[in-house]
């Protein structure tokens, strides 16, 4: 038996969608693209756009943000956020709004920026409602769905598939539970 998801949803359709290529696979698939090294640990980043930036860092430093593209650092261990060579701008994790979900530390780990759903909270919806689909979950949790992933994202992309990946964590968890359920 699979305990995998096998319908994997998505936070965005067209009435709330404001960027309609943000769960775009090719983009998705961006993260792993090899691009700018970044600073401090020489690890390869993502690209991400200016815009994204702006919305992630705290307000007193937006003027500082570029109208050029960053990278965002994906090393768990460093603390560079983003990162823009050709001009020397860097921004550190404490410079951030939220905590960046793959970072050490990170607290809360949000599944999903736009609803402000964490990771915890996501598995427990899986093992106690038994929803194993994103919008489901986010409907339940939150009543309402939003998507606003390239200003609430610190990738400025979809969550939906880390948020279907924790899912299927939730399942498993589940599943290698169910022996000690007893009622
Ligand atoms: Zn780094």
């Amino acid at each position: 038996m699979s305990s995998k998801n096998l319908n994997p949803t998505c936070c965005c359709n067209e009435s709330t969608s404001e960027s309609s290529d943000c769960c775009n696979e090719t983009i998705i698939i961006g993260f792993k693209e090899k691009t700018e090294p970044c600073p401090v640990c020489e690890n390869n980043g993502m690209l991400v756009g200016s815009i994204t930036v702006k919305h992630m860092v705290l307000d007193e430093l937006v003027e500082q943000v570029l109208d050029d593209n960053y990278h965002l650092c994906t090393n768990e261990k460093c603390d560079i956020a983003y990162y823009n060579l050709k001009s020397n701008s860097t921004f550190e994790t404490k410079d951030i709004k939220v905590p960046i979900w793959f970072k050490k530390d990170a607290d809360p780990k949000y599944a999903c920026y736009c609803n402000k759903i964490t990771e915890d909270q996501v598995i427990k919806t899986v093992i106690e409602k038994g929803l194993t689909n994103m919008k489901d979950i986010v409907l339940g949790i939150n009543g309402n769905m939003e998507c606003h992933c390239k200003t609430k994202n610190p990738t400025g992309k979809c969550c939906s598939k880390v948020f279907n990946s924790i899912i299927n964590k939730g399942l498993s968890i589940k599943n290698s539970k169910r022996n000690n359920i007893t009622h």
